[in-house]
């Protein structure tokens, strides 16, 4: 925990209680958690439902913060987009491109107070110009093939019958793995390299 982060929850504690404290004194009835605290005590001032708002909103931003703490891939895996953002990199696998997010939602870090950070996969993407391949199949002597294909460029990618429709999940799962032992090459500079096979690259970290 940095000076800088208890400082953000003194700040957004005071903020909070002054709000809970300006909206209770213009509408009273609104007042609910002075009138649980009087089970305590009969007599409270108007400050104490203030006073305990600071509290709660101070333990509040400390956990997340605490939660957030380090680069602690205590991975859990989400179809929701990340709406904090740590780092975003590149992988690829399986013949195409995959792009992944890895961060957290405001929402993942109250549900779960140990999950952290979580890696979103996006794509795939074709290895040729990085546009969004689409599904597709293709018949293949006797049989149909699945494939992915580039609707820019028509590059086609077959996919593997073993890991047909389960390779974003392993992409996920190598990413994390990745991740969480630093086994990643760094990217610096915007240009791309030439990308290895089930290697993972990550452009920036904050
Ligand atoms: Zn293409």
């Amino acid at each position: 925990m940095k000076t800088r982060e208890y400082l953000t929850a003194i700040i957004l504690s005071v903020i909070s209680a002054f709000i809970y404290n300006l909206v209770t004194k213009k509408f009273p009835s609104f007042d609910i958690l002075k009138k649980i605290l009087s089970i305590v005590s009969k007599n409270l001032s108007s400050y104490y439902s203030a006073i305990f708002i600071f509290l709660v909103v101070f333990l509040l931003v400390i956990l997340y913060y605490k939660n957030r703490g380090g680069i602690s891939f205590a991975v859990i895996s989400s179809s929701q987009k990340p709406e904090y953002i740590r780092l975003r990199g590149l992988h690829s696998r399986f013949g195409v491109i995959w792009s992944f997010l890895c961060g957290h939602t405001l929402l993942s870090v109250l549900i779960d107070k140990t999950a952290g950070d979580y890696v979103y996969v996006e794509g795939p993407f074709c290895p040729k110009c990085l546009t969004e391949v689409i599904e597709s199949s293709k018949n293949w002597i006797l049989c149909k093939k699945q494939v992915w294909i580039c609707p820019k460029c028509n590059r086609t990618v077959y996919r593997s019958n073993k890991f047909y429709r389960a390779e974003k999940k392993i992409v996920e799962k190598s990413i994390e793995r990745d991740l969480r032992i630093k086994d990643f090459i760094l990217i610096n500079g915007k240009k791309e390299p030439e990308l290895k096979d089930n290697t993972t690259y990550v452009f920036e970290i904050k």
